[in-house]
C-alpha cells in the first residue's frame, strides 16, 4: 500500500502537540539546569504512606479495586470533606476514585458535553480542558481573566453566557496563576447561571495549598452550586505523590452516575493498593491537610523571599505550588516562551510559559511559573541563579 499511515488519519485533535510541561521538562534535563518547570515535588511523600502501598502489595491487594473506588478510601474522602467543608457527602452515590484528576475532568466532560455544545473555560486555562471537550464534540469559549489578578471578568463571562452553554470549567486555586476564587464570587456564579441547564466542573486539586490564613472556598461548600458540579481533586497535590496519578471526583448521585458510565469504559478503575494506603494514611494522619498551608508557605517564602531582591517582579502566590514573576525589568525584548527557553538554557533553572494556556494570550504578556514545590537547598539554589539574571 502506497499511501503513508499518517495520511489517513485525520486526526480529531489537530492543534494538539507534546504539552509544554513535557516539553520544558526535557529542556530542563537536555541542559542540566533546576527544573522548577512541570509542577511536582522533588521530595518524597510521607515515609508511612509509601511504606503502606509495599505492605498492601505483600497483603495481596493487587487485583481489580471496585469501579467506583475502595470503600475504605472513599469513607476517608467523605470524613475529609466533612471535617473541611462541613458537607456529608455520601460515599457510595456521590464519591468516585479516579486514575487521576485528569481522567477524572475527562469523564465529567464526557458525561455533559453532546456534539455542539459550548464549554467556557477562563484562560489561562490547564490544558487537559480544550482536548476533552473537542473529543466530546464540544466547543470551548475562552474567557480570558482579568489581568493583574487573574479574577473573574464578571462582564466577559456573562455575555459569553449562552443558549449553547453546557458546562463552566473552574480552576481555584489556580494553575498557573495561583489566584483564589472567593466565597463572594462564587455566590455571583451561582446568580449568573441560575436559571440557565449549566453545569460545572470545579477542578481544585490544589484545595490544601491556600496560604495566608485564607481558607478555601469549595464549590463542595456552595449548596446552590454543588447540585450542579462536578468537584475534582488529587492525591498526587496533596501527599506529594503526583506520579501516583490517583485523584478522585466528588458530585451529587445522578450526576456520579454519569460519570461513572464513561469512567468504567476508560478506565475501570483506580490502582489497588495505591487505593489502600491512601486509605490508611487518611484514617491514621487525618491532620495533614490541616498542615500542608505551613508546609508550602515556607517554601513559597523562601523562594520570594530571593526572588524579591532579583529583577523579576511578582505578587505573592494565594495559592498553589506555583509563583509567577514578571521579566519585563530583564529581557522585554523575548516573549514568554523565548524567555522560558533562555533562563533554562543560560541560567539554569527551568520554568512554564503562560501564553501557551491561552487561546489568544495578551500581547505584552512577560509572565512565567515556577514550581516552588522543592526541597529548600533546590529553591536557594534556583532563587540564586535567577538573582543573577
Ligand atoms: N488540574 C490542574 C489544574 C492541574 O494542575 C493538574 C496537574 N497535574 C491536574 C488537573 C491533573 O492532576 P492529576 O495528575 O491528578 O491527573
Ligand atoms: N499539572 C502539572 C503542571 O501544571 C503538570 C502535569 C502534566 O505534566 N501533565 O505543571
Amino acid at each position: 500500500m502506497s499511501v503513508k499511515p499518517e495520511a489517513m488519519i485525520q486526526s480529531k485533535l489537530p492543534n494538539v502537540g507534546t504539552t509544554i510541561f513535557t516539553t520544558m521538562s526535557q529542556l530542563a534535563a537536555q541542559s542540566g539546569a533546576i527544573n522548577l518547570s512541570q509542577g511536582f515535588p522533588d521530595f518524597d511523600g510521607p515515609q508511612a504512606l509509601r511504606e503502606a502501598v509495599g505492605r498492601h502489595v505483600m497483603a495481596g491487594h493487587n487485583q481489580y479495586a471496585p469501579m467506583t473506588g475502595l470503600p475504605a478510601l472513599r469513607e476517608q474522602v467523605a470524613a475529609k470533606i466533612a471535617r473541611s467543608y462541613g458537607r456529608q457527602v455520601d460515599m457510595d452515590s456521590e464519591v468516585t476514585i479516579t486514575p487521576g484528576a485528569t481522567e477524572a475532568i475527562f469523564c465529567a466532560v464526557q458525561a455533559l458535553v453532546r456534539p455542539g455544545d459550548e464549554v467556557i473555560v477562563l484562560d489561562p486555562c490547564y490544558d487537559s480542558y480544550e482536548p476533552s471537550v473537542e473529543l466530546a464534540g464540544g466547543r470551548c469559549v475562552h474567557v480570558p481573566l482579568a489581568l493583574p489578578d487573574f479574577s473573574i471578568d464578571w462582564q466577559r463571562l456573562a455575555d459569553a453566557v449562552g443558549p449553547r452553554t453546557r458546562l463552566i470549567m473552574l480552576n481555584s486555586p489556580h494553575n498557573p496563576s495561583g489566584a483564589l476564587i472567593s466565597r463572594a464570587e462564587l455566590d455571583q456564579l451561582a446568580a449568573l447561571i441560575r436559571g440557565f441547564d449549566i453545569y460545572l466542573i470545579a477542578d481544585e486539586v490544589y484545595e490544601h495549598l491556600v496560604y495566608d490564613g485564607v481558607c478555601h472556598a469549595s464549590v463542595l461548600a456552595h449548596e446552590e452550586l454543588y447540585a450542579r458540579a462536578y468537584v475534582v481533586s488529587s492525591f498526587g497535590k496533596t501527599y506529594h505523590v503526583t506520579g501516583w496519578k490517583t485523584g478522585y471526583v466528588v458530585a451529587p448521585p445522578l450526576l456520579s452516575a454519569e460519570l461513572r458510565k464513561a469512567h468504567q469504559f476508560v478506565t475501570f478503575c483506580g490502582i489497588t493498593p495505591l487505593q489502600w494506603a491512601l486509605a490508611d494514611y487518611m484514617a491514621a494522619y487525618p491532620e495533614h491537610v490541616d498542615e500542608l498551608p505551613a508546609f508550602y508557605q515556607a517554601k513559597r517564602d523562601l523562594f520570594c523571599d530571593r526572588l524579591a531582591e532579583s529583577r523579576f517582579t511578582f505578587t505573592r502566590a494565594a495559592g498553589t505550588y506555583f509563583q509567577l514573576a514578571d521579566y519585563s525589568a530583564i529581557r522585554p525584548d523575548l516573549d514568554d516562551v523565548a524567555m522560558a527557553e533562555w533562563l533554562t538554557r543560560e541560567h539554569g533553572v527551568a520554568c512554564i510559559p503562560i501564553s501557551v494556556f491561552y487561546q489568544q494570550p495578551p500581547a505584552d504578556l512577560r509572565l512565567v511559573r515556577f514550581c516552588f514545590a522543592k526541597r529548600e537547598e533546590t529553591l536557594r539554589q534556583a532563587a540564586d541563579r535567577l538573582y543573577g539574571v
